[in-house]
C-alpha cells in the first residue's frame, strides 16, 4: 500500500487550495466514520464560503496557464494520474471501503473505472475539434472553435465518491478548464487519495482544488461568484432542482446527474435463472445505493415464478459483512439514515399488502454498523412508496406483466428517466423497447452498462446533459462561431 493512501488512527487531511494542503479558514474539522463498525477512521478540515472563494480565485488564475497548454500536455498529467491510481488501487480501495462501506472488490472496481475515465479523457481532450462550415456567400469563410467554459464548481455524492468526481475532473481538465471539487462530507478521504495522485502526476497549482465543507456555503459561492462559469452536480433530484432555480440568476452553465428508478424487464424468452442471478448481483451492488440500480423488476408472467425462486435463493446466499473482510459481497448501508429509510420503505410496502420473500429487516448480527438484509418483495401496489420514490436501498420489488405495451407504460410511469434494463433475445422486442423506454441508458441483456466512452445521463427529472463519452467533454466547452469576410 502506498504511504499516500494508508489510513492510520489519527489521520487528518486538509483542503487542497492553490497547490497547498491547508486547514479550513474557520479551523473546523469533521470526523469520518466507518459504516461497518461506526468507528472514526480519520478527520478532515471542514471549510465554508471563504475557503471556496479562495479556491475559485486560485482556479481562475491557474486557468490562464492551463488553458494555454496544448491538449497533449494536459493529457500527460491526466494519463499519469490514471497510472498512479492503478498503482495505488489497493490502498485507495481500502480507504473507500472504510468510509463508504462497499466491499473491497467493488471499491477496487470503482478505482479502476475512475482511472480509465482519466485515461479516456486524456485522449479525448485531443479531439476538441471545431468545424469548417461551407459558405453560402462568396468570399466568406465560417468556422467554429472550441473554448473551455471556465472555472467549474463540482459537487458529488457519497455513493461513488471517486467515480462521480472523476467524471467531472477529467473532462474539465482535458478541455482546459480548472475546477473546485466539493465531495460529499462523509466520504472525502478516497477523493483526497485521487488528489494525491493528481499532485504526484504534476498537476500545476490551482488547476484542481478540493474544498470539503458546508454544502450550502460552497454551493452559494459557486452560484453567486461570477468567476464560476459552470456547476456540475451529481446527487439528489431535490438538490438538483434547487441548483437549477438558483443558477438562473447568472445563467450559469449546469450539468445535472440526478436520481433514477430503473425498470428491469425480463421477457419470456430470457433464461429466468441466469437473469435472476444477474438481477441479484446488479440490485445488491453497493446495497442498491446506485443511481442506475434496477429498482422495479417486471418479469413476464410465464417465467416470474422461476425467476423469483432463483432470485430469493441467490439473495439468501449473499455474504454480508465488513467490506474489508475476504469474500464479502454486501457491506453495510452508508449511514443510519439510509438504513432507517429502508426499514420505513419495507414497512410501508408490507402495510399495503406486499409480501416479503426474503430479508426485510436490519441485520444486527455484528452488533454495530448499518447492515440491512437483501430484501425481495412481491405483491406491490402502485401506492407503495418504493414504486414511486427512488429507493436507493437493497430492496427488489418483483411484479409480473403480460405484454410489451403494458410493460413500457408501467416502466415509463415515473418522473425519472435514468437507466432501464431489458432481457430478451428477440431483436424486434429489443428495438421496440429501445425506442419506447424513456431512459438515457439502456442495458440490453447488460446489467452493468457504464463505461467511459459511452454517454451517461438521464431524461426527465433524472438530469440535464451527459457525462462520459464525447458529450462529457463537450459539457466543458463553449462553441465560438467565427465568420471571416475575405478581401475581394
Ligand atoms: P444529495 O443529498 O443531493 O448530496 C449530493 C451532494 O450535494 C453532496 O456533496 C452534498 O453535500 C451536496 N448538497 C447537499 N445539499 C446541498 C445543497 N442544498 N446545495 C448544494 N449541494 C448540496 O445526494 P446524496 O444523497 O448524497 O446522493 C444520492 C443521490 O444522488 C440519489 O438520488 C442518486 O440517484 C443520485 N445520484 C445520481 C447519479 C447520476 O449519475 N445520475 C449518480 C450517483 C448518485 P453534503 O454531503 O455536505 O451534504
Amino acid at each position: 500500500m502506498s504511504a499516500a493512501t494508508a489510513l492510520s488512527t489519527g489521520t487528518y487531511r486538509q483542503l487542497y487550495i492553490d497547490g497547498q494542503w491547508v486547514d479550513a479558514v474557520g479551523g473546523k474539522r469533521l470526523a469520518v466514520t466507518n459504516p461497518a463498525n461506526e468507528e472514526t477512521i480519520g478527520e478532515v478540515a471542514f471549510g465554508g464560503r471563504e475557503d471556496c472563494r479562495r479556491a475559485v480565485a486560485a482556479a481562475k488564475v491557474a486557468m490562464v496557464g492551463w488553458a494555454k497548454l496544448t491538449s497533449w500536455d494536459r493529457a500527460k498529467i491526466l494519463k499519469k494520474t490514471a497510472d498512479l491510481m492503478r498503482e495505488r488501487a489497493d490502498g485507495i480501495a481500502r480507504t473507500l471501503t472504510m468510509e463508504q462501506g462497499k466491499p473491497l472488490a467493488e471499491a477496487k472496481g470503482e478505482v479502476m473505472h475512475s482511472a480509465d475515465t482519466f485515461e479516456w479523457f486524456a485522449e479525448e481532450g485531443k479531439r476538441a475539434y471545431g468545424q469548417l462550415i461551407p459558405n453560402s456567400v462568396a468570399g466568406k469563410r465560417h468556422l467554429t472553435l472550441k473554448h473551455p467554459v471556465g472555472v467549474v464548481g463540482a459537487i458529488g455524492p457519497w455513493n461513488f465518491p471517486i467515480t462521480l468526481q472523476a467524471r467531472k475532473i477529467a473532462p474539465a481538465l482535458a478541455a482546459g478548464c480548472t475546477i473546485v471539487c466539493k465531495p460529499a462530507s462523509q466520504t472525502p478521504l478516497s477523493l483526497i487519495n485521487v488528489f494525491d495522485c493528481m499532485i504526484d502526476a504534476g498537476l500545476p497549482k490551482g488547476v484542481a482544488n478540493l474544498v470539503i465543507g458546508s454544502a450550502k456555503e460552497i454551493a452559494d459561492e459557486f452560484l453567486e461568484n461570477r468567476d464560476v462559469r459552470k456547476i456540475s452536480f451529481t446527487g439528489s433530484t431535490e438538490v438538483g432542482k434547487q441548483l437549477m432555480r438558483a443558477a438562473a440568476g447568472q445563467v450559469k452553465r449546469l450539468s445535472l446527474e440526478l436520481g433514477g428508478h430503473a425498470p428491469f424487464i425480463v421477457f419470456p424468452d430470457a433464461d429466468p435463472e441466469a437473469v435472476a442471478k444477474a438481477a441479484v448481483i446488479g440490485k445488491f451492488r453497493n446495497n442498491g445505493q446506485v443511481c442506475i440500480s434496477p429498482s422495479r423488476f417486471f418479469v413476464h408472467k410465464d417465467i416470474e415464478k422461476r425467476f423469483t425462486e432463483v432470485a430469493v435463493e441467490t439473495a439468501k446466499a449473499l455474504k454480508i459483512g465488513n467490506g474489508l473482510d475476504a469474500g464479502i459481497e454486501v457491506g453495510p448501508m452508508f449511514e443510519k439514515k439510509a438504513m432507517d429509510g429502508t426499514i420505513a420503505l419495507v414497512q410501508d410496502a408490507a402495510g399495503k399488502g406486499a409480501k416479503i420473500l426474503t430479508g426485510g429487516k436490519q441485520d444486527t448480527r455484528f452488533g454495530k454498523g448499518y447492515f440491512f438484509q437483501p430484501t425481495i418483495l412481491t405483491g406491490l401496489t402502485a401506492e407503495c412508496k418504493m414504486m414511486t420514490e427512488e429507493p436507493f436501498a437493497p430492496v427488489m420489488p418483483v411484479m409480473d406483466f403480460s405484454n410489451l405495451d403494458e410493460v413500457i407504460e408501467a416502466a415509463n410511469n415515473t418522473v425519472y428517466g435514468l437507466a432501464a434494463y431489458v432481457f430478451t433475445n428477440d431483436i424486434t422486442v429489443m428495438w421496440k423497447m429501445a425506442e419506447g423506454l424513456e431512459a438515457g441508458i439502456i442495458g440490453m441483456n447488460d446489467p452493468v452498462p457504464a463505461t467511459p466512452q459511452c454517454p451517461f445521463g438521464g431524461m426527465k427529472e433524472s438530469g440535464l446533459g451527459r457525462e462520459l463519452a464525447h458529450e462529457g467533454l463537450e459539457a466543458y466547452l463553449e462553441t465560438k462561431y467565427l465568420s471571416i469576410k475575405l478581401r475581394d
